[in-house]
């Protein structure tokens, strides 16, 4: 018989408050492989903390949002949003799936170039495109989003220059009836703003408008909230098409789709409460089917979703470092990664699990990073079986944002592996050396020399 693992007694501490009437969810199973590999393996090879990517897992979850918006309306198309993750290996999973790239600076949209997305393939979205970078997007025939008036007056002006059309869309905020509204980026709907922009590019003439775009906001848990967007820009597709008998060539409605992580201070799991592809599928096409255009002049659908598409793929591995007693009594354990990497700790309550074996006990305790600082606090209240040092655990649903969020603050930048569909283990970013952070930087020889 296997020799059973001493584990320490717990005291529980019972807090008063409500009770949960869907009880408590016995989650804490432990998560010993990721796609087929032991977690302890990987950390041997790779350090600690590790992130993981799962390929298998972002191809499924791409094709069932593919699916859910194919089998509503008949002409879609993806972009994949540089800024949620653009680490070279998993922008080119999504561009092997048939996406295209947005992009929301000049160094995404060189990132997109490198990555040898066609320049008409790429969405250059957001209000900071230099005159440079505008002229190189021209050049490339890439879809510029227009952001604000001083942009569109520019880009008149370079189309001018250039003797080329730019092909442009402008971007819309609206009132969905969600709060807060997104009105700081694009032309406002409801006061006119957008349409005077649309005059603005139709009567001009030096640029060809080709769409219409809104990013309503970001982990949206109203599907209704789309339904409004697109029946607005619809309506301002027809509008243009009433009056200067031109066919608006495509719809994009943005990202914001929530995933399945669990928002901080909401009553019930992410995975619960979360709408699926479908509904967010149902709210946009019926809007758009439903708003009056001709079968033969359907604009084409684009979707720009980031965190949906990529939360579930992306794990972070690590070690316990220690466990200690707070004044007020509460268990502390502190882990080997911080909110340095670990960016959207800050949103989330991320889902952590053990990466080892261990009896029915829990407790409550606080999990902090290592960084001396006192914002470091990966969850505030979490219940976990006790962890020992050196024990390891793996925090789910960070593919969105933490990798590029992430700062080199106190520590290095771990590693990034990606697990293939045959469960190979790929390196795709390299953890960081002193040497690649000090690249770029430059001692004046002067202060080279010290005597202490
Ligand atoms: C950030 C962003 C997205 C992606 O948003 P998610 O919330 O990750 O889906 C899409 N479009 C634009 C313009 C963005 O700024």
């Amino acid at each position: 018989m296997k020799k059973l693992q001493y584990e320490r007694p717990v005291i529980q501490r019972l807090n008063v408050g409500l009770m949960n009437k869907f009880g408590t969810k016995t989650e804490y199973n432990p998560c010993t492989h990721i796609d087929g590999n032991a977690v302890k393996d990987l950390i041997t090879k790779h350090g600690s903390p590790l992130f993981v990517m799962s390929e298998k897992t972002i191809r499924q979850t791409f094709k069932d949002a593919k699916r859910a918006f194919k089998t509503r309306y008949p002409k879609v198309q993806f972009a994949w949003s540089y800024k949620t993750n653009y680490i070279n290996a998993v922008c080119h999973v999504f561009h092997q799936e048939g996406s295209w790239a947005e992009v929301v600076s000049g160094f995404e949209y060189n990132k997109a170039l490198k990555n040898n997305v066609p320049g008409d393939k790429i969405i250059f979205n957001g209000p900071d495109k230099t005159e440079a970078e505008l002229r190189l997007a021209i050049q490339n025939n890439s879809l510029i989003h227009i952001d604000h008036l001083d942009e569109l007056y520019l880009l008149i002006e370079l189309a001018t220059e250039l003797n080329i059309r730019p092909r442009v869309a402008i971007r819309v905020n609206m009132d969905t009836g969600i709060y807060p509204m997104w009105d700081r980026f694009g032309f406002n709907y409801e006061n006119g703003q957008a349409w005077d922009a649309i005059n603005k590019i139709m009567l001009n003439d030096k640029m060809e408008l080709l769409g219409l775009h809104a990013h309503i906001g970001t982990f949206m848990l109203a599907p209704s909230a789309y339904g409004i967007a697109a029946k607005k820009l619809s309506d301002l597709a027809l509008n243009i098409k009433k009056k200067y008998k031109k066919n608006i060539q495509y719809i994009d409605m943005g990202g914001g789709f929530a995933s399945k992580n669990t928002l901080k201070g909401s009553y019930l799991q992410g995975a619960d409460t979360s709408p699926d592809f479908d509904q967010y599928a149902e709210a946009i096409s019926s809007s758009i089917l439903n708003a009056g255009f001709v079968e033969d002049e359907l604009p084409l659908l684009i979707l720009e979703t980031g965190r949906a598409l990529i939360d579930e793929a992306g794990y972070l591995l690590g070690t316990v470092l220690s466990n200690k007693r707070l004044s007020d009594g509460r268990r502390a354990t502190i882990m080997d990664f911080g909110v340095n990497i670990l960016f959207t700790a800050f949103w989330y309550e991320h889902k952590i699990s053990p990466a080892q074996d261990f009896s029915q006990y829990t407790e409550d305790a606080v999990l902090y990073g290592p960084l001396c600082m006192n914002i470091d606090v990966i969850r505030e209240n979490v219940t976990l079986p006790p962890l020992k040092r050196n024990d390891q655990v793996v925090v789910h649903m960070v593919g969105a944002y933490n990798m590029t969020q992430w700062m080199q603050f106190i520590a290095l930048r771990p590693a990034v592996v990606m697990i293939d569909m045959e469960e190979k283990v790929h390196v795709i970013r390299s953890c960081e050396t002193i040497e690649s952070i000090e690249h770029n930087e430059i001692l004046p020889p002067y202060l080279k020399n010290f005597k202490l």
